[in-house]
């Protein structure tokens, strides 16, 4: 077993017996990293925010903190340190408890020695390392599973998670509902006569601007390859189609890139208390095709 990839312990612990302990313990190992005592909590979570630390052994009475929620509050101040608990051989049930809130290990002090201390601190820093790659992993496909990853908006997934939920809160309050899709025209011709990285560069151009131009609240998505909902809550009709000619306008006259303008189609739709999510999206489809079949760059209702 080898400790090489340990350069600092952080031991906090009042009891000077128990600190000298642990340090002959050490000493015993011949463990390379040096050892950082201090004696109250406070002092402790101070020294993990000024200093690098592979692992913490705490103490779960201290003069300034005592139980679990030692544990707790140090994890909360230092969330990517692994820490292993110290508890007397009467309070075992708080080591398992410590455990289950976070800390990587537990050791009895009247029950310890060098070998098991030493085997536990490389354990908690490797158990933590896979602990911190498992958590990285699942945020991004947390992430993944809601947000287009081209345009950073929502995905077509969260906005139908979301529509529901808008259907749901119209029904219940007879809360107006909205919604304009559009898509964007002879968008084909803008990778053909271009790039596809020009196209991308439209596409995620076209989201940051909708973007800014909607409220909090409104609810804004990628539908498709260039189709994009936009989901107007407390919204009528008439309102929605103001804030589509906004954006219709505002697509048109902007310069994407060296004099390339890019138009859109919209299709506007208000909620139905008899529509489901086919039925709505389904209508505002509808009016977006009307849209390019008059013309393009331009808005009908349905
Ligand atoms: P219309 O005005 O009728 O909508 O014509 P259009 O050319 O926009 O419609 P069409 O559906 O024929 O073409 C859509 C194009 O959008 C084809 C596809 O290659 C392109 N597209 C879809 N997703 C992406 C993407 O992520 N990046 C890029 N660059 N292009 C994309
Ligand atoms: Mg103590
Ligand atoms: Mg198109
Ligand atoms: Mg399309």
């Amino acid at each position: 077993m080898s400790n090489n990839s340990m350069h600092t312990i952080l031991l906090i612990e009042d009891d000077p017996g128990d600190t000298l302990l642990i340090k002959e313990m050490l000493e015993q190992q011949e463990c390379k990293a040096s050892l950082a005592t201090v004696e109250r909590l406070s002092e402790g979570i101070n020294y993990l925010q000024q200093n690098a630390c592979d692992v913490v052994l705490l103490d779960m009475n201290l003069p300034d903190s005592s139980g679990l929620s030692t544990m707790t509050r140090l994890l909360d101040a230092a969330p990517d340190i692994p820490i292993i608990v110290l508890t007397g051989l009467s309070d075992e049930s708080f080591g398992t408890d410590a455990v289950k809130s976070g800390a990587q290990d537990y050791l009895i002090k009247g029950d310890l020695d060098g070998r098991i201390l030493k085997r536990s601190m490389f354990y908690a820093v490797e158990r933590k390392k896979l602990e911190i790659t498992l958590k990285q992993t699942r945020d991004l496909f947390e992430r993944q599973a809601r947000i287009d990853y081209l345009t950073e908006i929502y995905n077509r997934l969260m906005f139908s998670e979301l529509l529901e939920a808008e259907m749901q809160r119209s029904r219940r309050y007879g809360s107006e509902l909205s919604l304009i899709m559009f898509d964007l025209d002879h968008f084909k011709k803008i990778n053909d006569t271009y790039s596809h990285t020009m196209g991308d560069h439209v596409l995620k151009e076209v989201a940051q601007l909708v973007s800014d131009s909607i409220r909090a609240h409104d609810i804004f998505a990628r539908w498709g390859g260039e189709e994009f909902m936009v989901l107007i809550p407390k919204t009528d009709q008439s309102q929605a189609n103001i804030l589509a000619e906004k954006l219709r306008s505002l697509l048109g006259s902007h310069d994407f890139s060296d004099g390339l303008h890019v138009t859109a189609s919209f299709g506007v739709t208000q909620f139905k208390v008899a529509d489901h999510a086919d039925s709505f999206t389904a209508r505002s489809d509808e009016a977006m095709y009307l849209a390019k079949k008059n013309g393009r760059n331009r808005i009908e209702t349905l």
